[in-house]
C-alpha cells in the first residue's frame, strides 16, 4: 500500500476501500461455494464431442455450473478461481469426477455405451494425494469402465513438477483412463513434455478455431497442431466449432473430432438425452445398419 499512501491519504483510502471491496467479494464468494457444496447447487452441464471421420458422437464432456439462489446459473469462470485459491476446488473436483461418472453409466445403461466421458482437473487437485484417490472412488462407485473416462488437463499442472505427475499419468494409463491436453497451444509450457507424458489427445484451444477461415496464421497453427498429433499418434480435437465452414475447414486438415456450439452447446443431462435421441435418428436415416451404440 506504500504507493498510494504517499499520493496522499485521500488516495490511500480509495485504494483500501477498493481492496476491501475485492476481498469482500471473494470471502462472499467462497462462503456460498462452502454452502453450494453442502446444499446441491452444483450442476453439470455435457456437451457433446463428435468423430469427423464417422460423424458419431463418441464423447461429451462435463462442464460445471452453479445453480446460485438469487441470482441464477452461474458460468465457471467466475468461482473456478475462487475456488482454487481457496482450496474449495479439491472437494468441489471431487463431486464433479464422482457425478460425471454417475451420468456416464446412467447414459450406457440407457444405451449409449460407447460414450466417453471427459472430466476437467485443475491444476490444484494435482497437488494433493487424494486425486488419485478421489478418480479411483468416482469409478468405482459407478461402475463405470475406466477406458470410458477422460481426463482434461491443462500445461498448468507442468508447473508442478513433471516426474510426479508422470507416474500418476502412468497409472491412470495403465488402468485404462484417457488423457487429454485441454486449450492446447495457450500454456507457456514447451512440447517437450508430449514425449514424456502418456496423453492420448490434444484439444486445440477454441481460440485457434475462431477465425480460421480468416486468419491464414490461425490456419497454419492449427494444421501444425493436428500434425504434431497424428506424428504422436494422438487424436486431436477441435474446440468452440461454430460454423459449417470451420467445421469444413477442419476436416480438411484432417482433425479427428470436434465440439462446439455448431452441433450443440453444454446441456442438462435430461436434454442431453433427447439431443442424443434425435443424433441417432438423424444417423438411422442416412444408415439403415444403425449406429454406433446399437
Ligand atoms: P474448457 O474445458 O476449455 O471448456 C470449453 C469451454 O468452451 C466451455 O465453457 C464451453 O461452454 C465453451 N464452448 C464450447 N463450445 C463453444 C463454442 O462453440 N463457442 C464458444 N464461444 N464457447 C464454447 P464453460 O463451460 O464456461 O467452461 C469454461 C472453463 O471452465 C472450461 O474450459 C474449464 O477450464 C473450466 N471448467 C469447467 N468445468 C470445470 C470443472 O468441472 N472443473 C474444473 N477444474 N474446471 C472446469
Ligand atoms: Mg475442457
Ligand atoms: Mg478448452
Ligand atoms: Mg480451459
Amino acid at each position: 500500500l506504500s504507493w498510494a499512501k504517499a499520493e496522499g491519504p485521500h488516495s490511500y483510502r480509495f485504494f483500501e476501500s477498493n481492496m476491501n471491496a475485492a476481498l469482500l467479494r471473494f470471502v462472499d464468494t467462497r462462503e456460498a461455494l462452502h454452502r453450494a457444496l453442502e446444499h446441491d447447487e452444483l450442476v453439470l452441464h455435457y456437451q457433446p464431442q463428435l468423430d469427423l471421420h464417422s460423424g458419431w458422437v463418441v464423447g461429451v464432456e462435463a462442464l460445471l455450473r452453479w445453480q446460485r439462489p438469487g441470482v441464477g446459473l452461474v458460468p465457471p469462470g467466475e468461482f473456478i478461481p475462487v475456488a482454487e485459491e481457496s482450496g474449495l476446488i479439491v472437494p468441489m473436483g471431487r463431486w464433479v469426477l464422482a457425478e460425471a461418472c454417475r451420468q456416464a453409466a446412467a447414459l450406457h445403461a440407457a444405451g449409449w455405451p460407447a460414450l466417453t466421458m471427459a472430466v476437467n482437473l485443475s491444476a490444484i487437485q494435482f497437488r494433493q494425494r487424494r486425486l488419485e484417490v478421489d478418480v479411483a472412488m468416482a469409478l468405482e462407485a459407478s461402475g463405470l469402465d475406466p477406458r470410458r473416462l477422460e481426463l482434461e488437463l491443462t500445461e498448468s499442472v507442468l508447473l508442478h513438477g513433471e516426474s510426479a505427475l508422470q507416474q500418476i499419468l502412468s497409472r491412470w494409463s495403465a488402468q485404462g483412463i484417457q488423457l487429454a491436453i485441454d486449450d492446447f497451444g495457450t500454456g507457456y509450457s514447451g512440447l517437450a513434455y508430449l514425449k514424456r507424458l502418456r496423453v492420448n489427445k490434444l484439444k486445440i484451444d477454441r481460440g485457434f478455431v475462431a477465425d480460421l477461415q480468416t486468419d491464414a496464421e490461425n490456419r497454419a497453427i492449427v494444421q501444425a497442431m493436428i500434425q504434431l498429433a497424428q506424428s504422436f499418434g494422438l487424436k486431436v480435437l477441435a474446440e468452440g466449432v461454430e460454423d459449417a465452414g470451420q467445421l469444413q475447414a477442419l476436416q480438411q486438415m484432417g482433425c479427428d473430432q470436434a465440439q462446439g456450439h455448431f452441433y450443440a452447446e453444454p446441456l442438462p443431462a435430461a436434454e442431453l438425452m433427447r439431443w442424443l435421441r434425435q443424433a441417432d435418428s438423424c444417423a438411422d436415416v442416412g444408415n439403415d445398419t444403425g449406429n454406433e451404440s446399437g
